[in-house]
């Protein structure tokens, strides 16, 4: 079978949690490949990646490689495309994800396919498109195709591969070092997962009413394990830091379970959260769009509502 070329999402080294699922995407579909850009991969990350059944591991370790914005990254997979000739290419569709999948298209003059959220034989897409307002199937007709996923597509199954590691040198043009990164600043993370990632999302909107009120939404994301999540209104009122806000122009979540309270459900939220496998929402007005998308709603006060749901969650631990 054809190999499958899987860039790996790593934070110092440790793999994410979208990389075992494009790995486990890529097992239904030929000989997944894990790509490894930059220096220091771990044995815990070669076995963590073997382990989601990697039957290769290609490890770009240069430095040159995470030194510079993301053109590094897409020269990397333009030079095993060509080298390998691999049947796909699949990358998270976070921010540098979806970069790097259509500089690579560029490179490769292939088709690409982002934000899909699903991938099935004959490699047709499920995609979310025009902000999430349709869903298609889709088919690259061009070159090696590339799929940038969304995390949450599939759950990671484990599956044994035999992660056999290729050192690869890759030679970057001066393009791809245009734009040097001089300083990282490390962003202290909570105990909650990350929000893009989480596969419960609970978020917040004008009906929270106050930046203490969403000690309330807080309250119910941590008795489920969830990230938390908010509105634009809530985060331009100043009540949640604005990485939160989930829509068109905020982050983009495909959880399992998606929990808004308070939130009327405007087409740019949805953008961001109608692809979540179940909708839960929350909400004083019956009227409110929101009960348009959500697969079960509560109309009541969530001021109310939230605590004794966050009671009954915790009962059951
Ligand atoms: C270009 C552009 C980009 C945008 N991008 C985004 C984006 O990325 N994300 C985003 O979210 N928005 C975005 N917006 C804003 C969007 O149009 C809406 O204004 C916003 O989503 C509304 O947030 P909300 O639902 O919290 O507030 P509202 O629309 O005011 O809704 C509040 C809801 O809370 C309910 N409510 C009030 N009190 C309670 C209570 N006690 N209990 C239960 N329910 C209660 C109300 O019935 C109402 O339905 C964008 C807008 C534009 C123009």
């Amino acid at each position: 079978m054809s190999e499958i070329l899987v860039l790996v999402e790593q934070v110092e080294g440790e793999v994410k949690k979208v990389t075992l699922e494009l790995l486990t995407l890529a097992r239904s579909l030929g000989t997944p490949a894990a790509v490894w850009a930059g220096p220091g991969i771990t044995a815990e990350a070669k076995s963590r990646l073997a382990e989601h059944g990697a039957d290769k591991i290609y490890v770009a370790s240069s430095g040159d490689i995470v030194d510079y914005v993301v053109a590094p990254k897409a020269e990397l997979l333009a030079q095993l495309v060509a080298g390998k000739s691999p049947a796909a290419v699949l990358v998270a569709a976070t921010a540098e994800g979806k970069e790097i999948a259509g500089r690579l298209a560029v490179k490769t003059d292939s088709g690409v396919i982002t934000d899909a959220v699903g991938l099935g034989e004959g490699f047709v897409a499920d995609q979310s498109i025009f902000g999430g307002g349709v869903n298609v199937r889709s088919k690259v007709s061009k070159g090696t195709p590339i799929f940038a996923v969304r995390p949450n597509s599939t759950a990671p199954v484990a599956s044994t591969g035999a992660g056999a590691e290729e050192e690869v040198s890759v030679t970057l043009s001066d393009s791809a070092k245009a734009a040097r990164i001089v300083e990282r600043v490390k962003q202290e993370k909570g105990a909650r997962p990350e929000l893009t990632e989480a596969a419960i999302v609970v978020s917040g909107g004008r009906g929270v009413g106050s930046a203490e009120n969403f000690s309330v939404i807080e309250g119910l994301a941590d008795a489920l394990g969830a990230a938390v999540g908010a509105s634009r209104a809530a985060t331009d009122a100043g009540w949640y830091p604005h990485q939160f806000q989930v829509g068109q122009t905020g982050k983009t979540v495909s959880p399992q379970l998606y929990i808004a309270a308070g939130i009327s459900g405007a087409i740019q939220h949805r953008a961001g959260m109608q692809t979540a496998k179940t909708i839960v929402a929350i909400n004083k007005d019956p009227e409110a769009p929101i009960f348009e998308l959500a697969d079960y709603g509560v109309v009541g006060d969530l001021h109310q509502v939230v605590p004794q749901l966050t009671e009954e969650v915790n009962k059951r631990k």
